[in-house]
């Protein structure tokens, strides 16, 4: 069971914004800001570390007309679009989606700490080799 399904599906209510063939959009149930809203992926998928790179493009697209949107009607000063892929970075329901997260000055509600960085001549070679 996947309570993103059962959205898509509309077995659970949401307020819906936008939707096409690959993504259903809806008002996230606790917004970090007036207007913050998640772009969920149609087909079931865990996270864009399993999805297909086409597919995970698809909605991105998508994802970014609707975050110009919202951007202009909410008039937001600017937006974050964050995907959280896997526990690790905060994902909390297993089924792709994007957040679009409209930001307005002073607001500070998203913001990432910095920590002591590992050797990047290592990290480099390890990424690239
Ligand atoms: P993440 O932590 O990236 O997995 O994001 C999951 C998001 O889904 C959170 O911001 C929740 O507030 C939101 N959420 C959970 N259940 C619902 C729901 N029934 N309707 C709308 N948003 C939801
Ligand atoms: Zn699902």
């Amino acid at each position: 069971m996947c309570i993103f399904c059962d959205i898509i599906k509309g077995d659970i209510p949401s307020r819906t914004v936008y939707e096409s063939d690959n993504v259903k959009a809806i008002f996230d149930i606790a917004p970090l800001t007036k207007g913050h809203t998640i772009v969920l992926a149609k087909q079931h998928v865990t996270s864009m570390l399993e999805a297909d790179e086409d597919y995970a493009a698809a909605i991105m697209k998508e994802t970014a007309a609707l975050a110009k949107l919202i951007v202009a009607k909410t008039g937001a000063d600017g937006c974050n679009i964050l995907v959280n892929s896997h526990e690790a970075a905060g994902q909390t329901v297993d089924h792709m989606h994007f957040h679009i997260i409209p930001r307005y000055k002073g607001d500070d509600v998203v913001e990432l700490h910095r920590m002591p960085s590992d050797d990047p001549d290592e990290v480099f070679r390890l990424i690239t080799e």
